[in-house]
């Protein structure tokens, strides 16, 4: 029992932060739930920006679940600085991290998930993604990517008349150690309070308040809803 009972999850990002807590939401609505990683203990080693392990990994996860039904592609970076002293190499590669997954991940689970209907794809883009901040050009321009990508697959998913839903999620700031640069900066407390002054509702997130989003798109409960983006962002972007 549960709100997403019998569905077969695949998490990528999920050692820690906002894939660990997606994974510990979909297992206590019923799901079965493999979270993938780089190699960290209690996760399967995926790298998502290499082709040849997705295949690997998400045969093994479909074999070990019984079919695939969602995914969620969670797994990103951040760290880059100011156009102008931006390393190309640090560019590439957050491109790499935050878009080729979302790409490859789509790609190679649909060939399960058409398999297992209906299915769920759930893209967390950013903020980020829907409003530049001049600081960290890499990862806007990813986001951003990631938000127009998740909407391409669900206008193929809807046009090939599969039943696979893709959509994205748009935080903006939650407590999760993606934010431990911030906290070397200026201490934690001093950190947190400096961004969530910049949030209309006075604080940032919680890893569950963008787990409850991810457990809504992988639950039958948003079956209608696809090529859309849910903001959870305390107002921010209002
Ligand atoms: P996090 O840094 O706590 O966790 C990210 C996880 O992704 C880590 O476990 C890391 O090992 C993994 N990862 C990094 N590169 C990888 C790779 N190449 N292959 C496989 N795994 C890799 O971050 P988080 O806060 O949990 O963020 C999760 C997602 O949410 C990211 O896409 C992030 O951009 C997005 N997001 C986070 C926030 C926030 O404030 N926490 C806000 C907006 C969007």
């Amino acid at each position: 029992t549960g709100r997403v009972a019998g569905k077969k999850a695949f998490i990528t990002g999920g050692a820690q932060g906002l894939g660990a807590a997606a994974g510990r939401m979909l297992a206590k609505e019923g799901a079965k739930v493999a979270l993938a990683d780089l190699n960290l203990a209690g996760a399967q080693a995926l790298d998502v920006t290499q082709e040849d392990q997705w295949i690997e990994v998400l045969e093994k996860a479909a074999s070990d679940m019984g079919g695939l039904s969602v995914l969620v592609n969670n797994a990103g970076i951040g760290g880059d600085g100011p156009i102008e002293s931006l390393d190309f190499g640090l560019w590439k590669k957050v491109m790499s991290v935050n878009v080729d997954s979302v790409f490859l991940g789509a790609k190679h689970a649909l060939t399960h998930m058409r398999a297992h209907q209906p299915g769920s794809i759930i893209n967390l883009s950013s903020i980020a993604g829907l409003i530049a901040n001049g600081n960290s050009p890499a990862y806007n321009a990813s986001k951003a990517a990631v938000w127009l990508l998740s909407k391409n697959i669900a206008l193929y998913c809807a046009k090939m008349k599969l039943d696979i839903r893709s959509n994205s999620i748009h935080p903006t700031f939650i407590d999760t150690p993606i934010l431990d640069g911030f906290s070397a900066w200026f201490g934690k407390e001093e950190a947190f309070a400096k961004l969530a002054r910049q949030v209309p509702m006075g604080r940032i997130g919680e890893p569950n308040d963008i787990a409850n989003a991810v457990l809504y798109l992988a639950s039958d409960e948003s079956k209608f809803m696809t090529g859309a983006e849910i903001k959870v962002d305390g107002g921010i972007s209002a």
